[in-house]
């Protein structure tokens, strides 16, 4: 496993400064209990938290249970899914994930994360959403969000999700996992977008990828030679760290 350019006591710092920049920080779905959580999650898949938010009400009223999702018609869940995207394939893995909790565990979403990553429709990061969430259990999920953050403030060092969620588990005690994640997320979304607002960083001063910005900013290439990077049309003259946005 590559080893990440910051020190553990590092990473913990950085995070530490960034709870307190966003305190508070947790997922935006809306649930209550590991079943709900579970089944917005896989609707968040290419889509907001806030429209997923909008369909689940209407969604938990008609299929309270993994019983009764499980017996779901597929146009009628198609129907109440639709606005997040991709329902079709949405259908067929929340109707496929609530036969195999019922089948395998008796109706109880599991509070595992080999038994979770074997339901349809749920990878590593969906799993680790409920288990740090809504089961008590250790979870580090790592989204686009998480992966950019982390590869430019240098307490990670990967483009594999797993991998960055090795480094940083890594690094952080287990109870600080979910949190971190939570917190990298709201960093990503806030300030360390895809074009970063440094200026407003309070973790500029351990990062590796500090932009300039404003009216006296230099022009991206000499930007990226003062950083040591090299030089693409495509990188724009950021430090190329090859993160890719899913
Ligand atoms: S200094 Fe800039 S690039 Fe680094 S974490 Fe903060 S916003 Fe992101």
């Amino acid at each position: 496993m590559p080893v990440p350019p910051h020190s553990a006591a590092v990473t913990r710092r950085i995070l530490r400064s960034l709870e307190r920049h966003h305190p508070g920080a947790f997922t935006e779905l809306t649930f209550r209990n590991a079943f709900e959580l579970l089944a917005a999650t896989i609707l968040s898949a290419q889509c907001t938290d806030e429209r997923v938010n909008q369909v689940t009400p209407a969604l938990f009223d008609r299929y309270p249970t993994p019983g009764a999702l499980a017996l779901a018609e597929p146009e009628h869940l198609e129907a109440l899914i639709r606005p997040t995207g991709f329902f079709r394939s949405k259908s067929r893995s929340l109707v496929g994930m609530a036969r195999v909790v019922v089948e395998r565990h008796g109706g109880v979403v599991p509070a595992d994360l080999t038994a979770l990553v074997a339901l349809p429709g749920v990878g590593r990061k969906t799993a680790n959403v409920v288990l740090g969430h809504a089961l008590g259990v250790p979870g580090l999920p790592v989204d686009r969000h998480v992966l950019r953050v982390a590869n430019r403030l240098g307490i990670a060092r990967s483009n594999d999700p797993v991998v960055v969620e090795h480094q940083l588990g890594a690094a952080l005690p287990k109870a600080r996992w979910t949190l971190a994640s939570d917190t990298l997320i709201l960093h990503g979304r806030r300030i360390c977008k895809p074009r970063p607002l440094c200026d407003r960083c309070d973790a500029r001063g351990d990062c590796l990828h500090v932009e300039v910005t404003g009216p006296k900013a230099p022009p991206p290439a000499r930007r990226a030679r003062a950083a040591g990077a090299p030089v693409s049309s495509a990188s724009q003259g950021r430090r190329s760290l090859g993160v890719k946005k899913r």
